[in-house]
């Protein structure tokens, strides 16, 4: 009897183990990859960390993932030239730029080179280019930034980019300004809220950790972009397109405001094997809830908008993934 027991409790116990680790066969032999994001108080990191969470909880895609933080655009256009990230999150503009070789990518010009092997999954959701000002700084328009002590983006970033095309649009380059930073996000935040700053530019999802924080602790605004500079910047730029930010979205925020977003996109390589990238996409878009749930801004991630302001060609996995759920897939993409 007590042989018997012991038997039937052994039994229970090991199927118990299965319970919490489903197909231990199946997670040995899943395929690591890695997923170069942004940073750690934008949107891009906590798009990343859902992903690895929605692939570990699912053997079935047969992935697993690791997330790296990193300046973002830029330097992931960078890890994907240089094979040393599987999956990247970037602008659509600085994707165009990358897989072009044009620009900061354009053979010689810099520390970045051209990323040809760049192939695209799907656009995400629209990133708003929001230069935070202290109120007391008194910044109505970009060009107030005149003199003035401004983090132009983190290292590596798009937004760095976006803030050279902006200042370039009220006549102005980084030389204009009175002291030129670029610090990380949390760096950024910090230095306004020391006031060793003025005014910090982010392109990156409403309502981001790193401009909640910054508003929770120091009076804040977003500078306001009018209408004839955006049509200015939207005429030479075309990746971007006007957005409001609503009154309330940030706290002293008490008008709407108007400014300019280009989409984030989610890219790999051209040698990942087609399966890999078609299961990849499968397991975001058959789980877009737990996405939805990591942050405010990626509840615009859809099915419907993926193929939006599309800019670089898609890689053959997602494409046969979005054929088969009738996604229209654009012309020459
Ligand atoms: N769009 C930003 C950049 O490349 C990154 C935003 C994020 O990390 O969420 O500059």
């Amino acid at each position: 009897m007590k042989k018997i027991i012991i038997i039937i409790t052994c039994l229970v116990f090991t199927l118990a183990l299965f319970q919490l680790n489903p197909s231990p066969a199946m997670a040995g032999k899943k395929r690591l990859v890695t997923i170069a994001s942004g940073w750690v108080t934008g949107c891009y990191y906590p798009l990343g960390g859902s992903i690895s969470r929605i692939l570990f909880k699912h053997p079935e895609y047969g992935l697993r993932a690791t997330v790296e933080s990193s300046g973002a655009s830029v330097a992931n256009a960078n890890l994907i030239a240089n094979k040393d990230a599987d999956f990247a999150i970037l602008q659509n503009d600085i994707a165009y730029y990358a897989y072009n070789g044009i620009k900061m990518f354009a053979p010689g010009s810099g520390k970045n080179k051209p990323a040809k092997n760049m192939r695209a999954i799907c656009t995400l959701y629209p990133e708003y280019v929001q230069i935070q000002a202290l109120k007391k700084s008194n910044i109505k328009t970009p060009a107030d930034l005149r003199g003035k002590k401004v983090c132009v983006g983190p290292l590596g970033s798009g937004t760095e980019v976006n803030a050279k095309q902006i200042l370039e649009i009220y006549g102005m380059t980084f030389k204009d300004l009175g002291k030129v930073e670029r610090l990380t996000a949390r760096e950024s935040s910090d230095f306004l809220k020391d006031g060793r700053i003025d005014a910090a530019f982010y392109t990156v999802g409403v309502g981001a950790a790193v401009l909640v924080d910054t508003a929770m602790m120091t009076p804040c605004t977003i500078v306001h972009i009018d209408d004839e500079h955006a049509k200015k910047l939207i005429k030479k730029y075309p990746f971007y397109a006007q957005f409001p930010i609503k009154a309330g979205t940030y706290k002293g925020l008490d008008k709407d405001v108007k400014t300019v977003a280009i989409l984030a996109m989610l890219v790999t390589r051209a040698d990942i094997p087609e399966k890999v990238v078609y299961n990849f996409t499968k397991a975001i878009f058959e789980n877009l809830k737990t996405i939805h749930k990591a942050h405010a801004t990626l509840k615009q991630v859809t099915l419907d908008t993926a193929m939006d302001g599309m800019s670089i060609p898609l890689h053959p996995g997602a494409k046969k993934y979005f054929k088969e759920k009738g996604v229209k897939i654009p012309a020459g993409f």
